[in-house]
Formats: structure tokens, sequence, C-alpha cells
């Protein structure tokens, strides 16, 4: 059975089949503008009060940034209705033009380079109301099972300016963010980072939250609700880390035994990828009214309490019943995505292969290797093909949803080909350490692990990342001799390759030509755990 659950599939599914034909906007949108390049961010001070019975919210983002090359024009990004009502820097209204999502701001006073200004935007409206969250973004504004509010943001691909002003580009990322929420009384926001105070004022309440480390901007949320909260301590590798959870009233039983998958996770990837990346801002989850997301610090949850994806196996092996989906995939992006993150989202798959191969790691740490390996290879079935592993660059477009499944089984080949499971972890820990807070490229990746396993994986990585051709291994059994060839490979590709020999491990060695070699045995099968196509002619 084909089925389509991977959240790409949903959520660039669509995209995809519309827009080959790139715009201005998206040029703008994706691309590291002139009016971007010459500043960076430093700071953010995001101020917003949010009025649940209106669907409206107004407020300001302070932006403080460090001058790198002189210049007179920022472009910072808002999206429709949305409007910025004012600017001011030291004092003095700003003047600025709207294209579409973009505002070009003229700058009065001399930005010389090397030293720290900010400014401050103030903007309102009725932003963009997600139909289909996370799929398209946007506020959510639900009801709990009560009538209460229970409002959420999601804004992945769309990006975070659907509703707050900021330089909406990931290759910059903000190095610290204060998040002030003001909702109605008795209800409770809860952000990125950590509560700091909380104000009440007349029949409103502030909340204050601070992140001490750089975040991305669709890491950055709102979840408004009529939130119970409960906490424990966890003692990882870099001490002590506060897990907190914030879910409704109703649901506290249920989180309280739902939940203890987290020490679970954090125990088996902080083995795997190494320490959590954001000790200082804590991890919580935080029920909301959709399936989940991972929001820096502040992963939202709205699995049902369920194991597997929405009580489903992605794989169809049994094992994916054996976790809670949201928890452990939505939680694995602290890693990849969080703390590597993606300069342009063409090269989101290491987002979401890493993250769906992390899923069959969790399995390895607690369930054993063979579990790992049903469920990474159960997976393939919602492979398509149809579609490169990586967009286009420049238009924000990711590439083929393809990024989950067929990424996390490329890396499961990647680990047979490292053929030694300590130095595969030390690489995947070795990444967390080399981009740790960093936004990179998809080719800084594939030349970080090409380097510390000693292999030149270049053709590999053009192979499954830049083409939809599966390897066919095409084998031939005659007069005691084994031959065997790649079709439908690139240039240069010679991916050894396990096979079994009456049930014996032996490696072979196969590029485009034919090879051979001398053949004793009765049967002849390909070891599952490499993804390649084969067939015996
Ligand atoms: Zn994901």
């Amino acid at each position: 059975m084909r089925t389509f659950i991977c959240f790409a599939t949903f959520l660039f599914g669509i995209s995809i089949a519309s827009s080959q034909n790139f715009t201005r906007q998206d040029t703008l949108r994706g691309s590291i503008t002139p009016e971007r390049a010459w500043w960076d961010l430093n700071y953010y001070h995001l101020d917003l009060s949010v009025d649940p019975d209106r669907k409206f919210i107004s407020g300001s983002n302070t932006i403080r940034y460090k001058v790198l090359d002189k210049a007179k024009v920022m472009q910072v990004d808002l999206q429709e209705p949305l409007q910025i009502d004012a600017i001011h820097q030291d004092g003095k209204k700003l003047k600025f033009k709207r294209e579409g999502n973009a505002f070009f701001i003229t700058l009065r006073k001399e930005q010389r380079p090397g030293e720290f200004n900010s400014l401050k935007i103030e903007y309102s409206g009725h932003p963009k109301e997600a139909v289909r969250a996370p799929w398209d973004g946007g506020f959510s504004w639900k009801q709990d099972p009560n009538g209460d509010h229970f409002v959420a943001t999601s804004n992945q691909g769309l990006g975070a300016s659907v509703w707050w002003p900021n330089k909406d580009h990931m290759y910059d990322e903000v190095d610290s963010m204060r998040i002030s929420v003001t909702v109605p009384k008795d209800y409770m926001d809860v952000s990125n980072g950590r509560l700091e105070r909380i104000e009440e004022k007349g029949d409103q309440t502030t909340y204050h939250w601070f992140v001490a480390n750089p975040i991305n901007n669709y890491g950055v949320n709102v979840n408004i609700a009529k939130y119970v909260h409960y906490g424990e301590t966890y003692f990882g590798e870099n001490g002590t880390l506060d897990l907190d959870y914030y879910v409704l009233p109703e649901n506290l039983e249920k989180a309280k035994k739902q939940f203890t998958q987290t020490p679970m996770m954090i125990r088996a990837f902080e083995h795997w990828f190494g320490p959590y990346p954001f000790y200082e801002d804590g991890f919580k989850l935080v029920e909301v009214p959709y399936l989940g997301m991972e929001h820096q610090s502040s992963v939202t949850y709205g699995n049902k309490y369920e194991n597997g994806y929405l009580g489903r196996d992605l794989s169809g092996t049994g094992w994916g019943l054996l976790f809670d989906f949201i928890i452990i995939h939505e939680a694995a992006h602290e890693w990849f995505a969080n703390n590597i993150t993606y300069r342009d989202i063409a090269d989101m798959w290491v987002h979401e292969g890493f993250t769906s191969y992390a899923e069959n790691l969790y399995l390895d740490y607690h369930f054993g290797k063979k579990a790992s390996a049903d469920y990474v290879i159960g997976c393939r079935r919602s492979i398509q093909n149809d579609r490169p592993i990586i967009g286009p660059y420049g238009v924000n477009h990711a590439g083929s949803g393809d990024m989950y499944a067929k990424g996390a089984n490329i890396l499961h080949t990647l680990r047979q080909l490292v053929e030694d499971d300590e130095l595969w972890r030390q690489i995947l820990r070795g990444l967390n350490k080399e981009f740790f807070h960093k936004t990179v490229t998809s080719e800084q990746v594939e030349n970080y692990i090409s380097e510390k396993s000693g292999k030149d994986l270049s053709a590999f990585f053009d192979q499954y990342l830049r083409t939809t051709m599966i390897p066919k291994l095409q084998y031939k059994l005659e007069e005691n001799t084994l031959q065997y060839r790649y079709v439908d490979v690139v240039e240069d590709f010679d991916m050894p390759v396990r096979i079994l020999v009456d049930g014996k491990e032996q490696w072979i060695f196969p590029n485009a030509q034919w090879k051979s070699e001398p053949y004793m045995g009765n049967g002849l099968e390909v070891d599952r755990n490499f993804y390649i196509e084969h067939e015996k002619i």
C-alpha cells in the first residue's frame, strides 16, 4: 500500500505542482538580496499582543544588527494582510516601501561597519489563518474541548513573516531572542526558551520568554491555551536539563504516561548525536491543536497521546508502534534543523532525511539493530522518486518529499558502507559539533561525511540527492562465475555492495562496466540494507 503520510509529501506536493515558474517575490523571499547581505542579525525582541476573539494581533519587533557593509536600504519581510504601521531608529521615523511581502526601509543614520544598531517595527492586522496546520501555516485559531481558545502558530516553508516582521531567510540566525506575548487573563502563552517573568495588567497577562541560543525564524512560536504545566529534570551529557510539559488540563494524566518517552528520546539521541544542543533553554513539549512541529526548545505536540503517526506505523513493520512519532521525530529536529540548519530550503533533506533516520536510531538504541533496519527499510514504501531530493536554490523551494524516507535510507546505506558503527556514530556526533548552532549547505554535510569516513562519496550523493535514479545491480551466474554491473547510475558511481552467498557475507565492487569473479555458491542474495534495485539476468 502506498501511503501519503510524510510532512513533505503533504506540504510540498502541492506547492511543487504549481510553481515551477518562479517570480520576483520568490527571489526576494528565497535569496540573500543586497538589502539583506549588509547586516548580520544579533537580537530580536518580538513584543506581541494576541486577541483571539477578534483573531487580531498587534505589536512590534525590535531588531538589533551588526553592520557588515555601508548601506542605506534594508529589507525586512512581513506577509499580507499584515501591515507595518511605523518604523523607528534612534527615535526617528523611517520611510519604507512595500513590494509584496518585502519591505525596503530607507535608513537615515549612517551605517558604519562594525557598529551595532537597532530599529523597531510596529505592525498589526489579522494574520493569515492556517487551514491545514502545519502543512500550510499561519495562526490556528481553535477551541479546546471546553470551548476555550486554543491558539498556535506554525510556518515552516511559508516563513515566519506570515505573523511577524523579520529577516525571513534561513542563512542568518538571530543570536538570542526575547518573545513577549500578551494574552487575555486566564490564558497562558508558551513560546521558546525560558519563561523569564509574568506581568499582569488589568484583564491581560504578558508572558516574557527568552531564548539564549541562536534560533531559526520558523522555530519561533506562540501557543496560547489554558495550559497546565509539569516538569522533570534529566541528567544528560552536559549536566542538568529541564524537561517541561504544557498540556490541556484534561490531558494531564495521559501526558504523564505518554511523555515518559521524552527522557528515553533524549538518552537515545545524545548517544547518537551528542549533547542536546540547547541546555540553557531547556526542552519543552507543548500541546497544540495540530499534529506537531520542531519549534526550537518548544516542540509542539498534537499526536493524540498515541504511539505511531496518529496511531499508524509508517513502516508497516509494527516497529513504528513502539514510539510516539511526533515526540521522536520532532525532537530529533533539535539536532538536525535547530542545531544544524539549512541555509536554503532546497537542502531541507538535512533536516528531514537525518530526522527520519533518527526514528530508526531511536529503535536501534532501545530495541536493537534488527528493529531499526526493519523500520527504515519498511519506510521505503513511501518513496516516489518523482523529483530529486535537492530542490532549486534561491527561490525558497524544497525538493521532493522523498527527503524523508529516501533520505533516511541513504543514511542507512551509508552506515553499511562505513562498516564501523562506532565511527558512524562519531560522524553523526561530529556533524553536530562541527556545525554547532550553524546554518549549512547540503554540500558541507556531504563533504564532512566523505572526509571523516575516508571515502569519496561525491558520486554517491549526486546519485541519490540530485537524480531520481535508483542504482540497479544487474548480475548473471554462469559456469562458476558471477558477473555484475550497475545501470541507472551517474558517472563514477561505484558503491560497493554486500551480498550473501549461501548466507555468507561478501563485498563486491560494481561500477557501470561488467565485472566478474569466481562463484561457487548455490544461492545469492543482495543485502537488504542497501537502497538499490537488483536484477538477475
Ligand atoms: Zn520533520
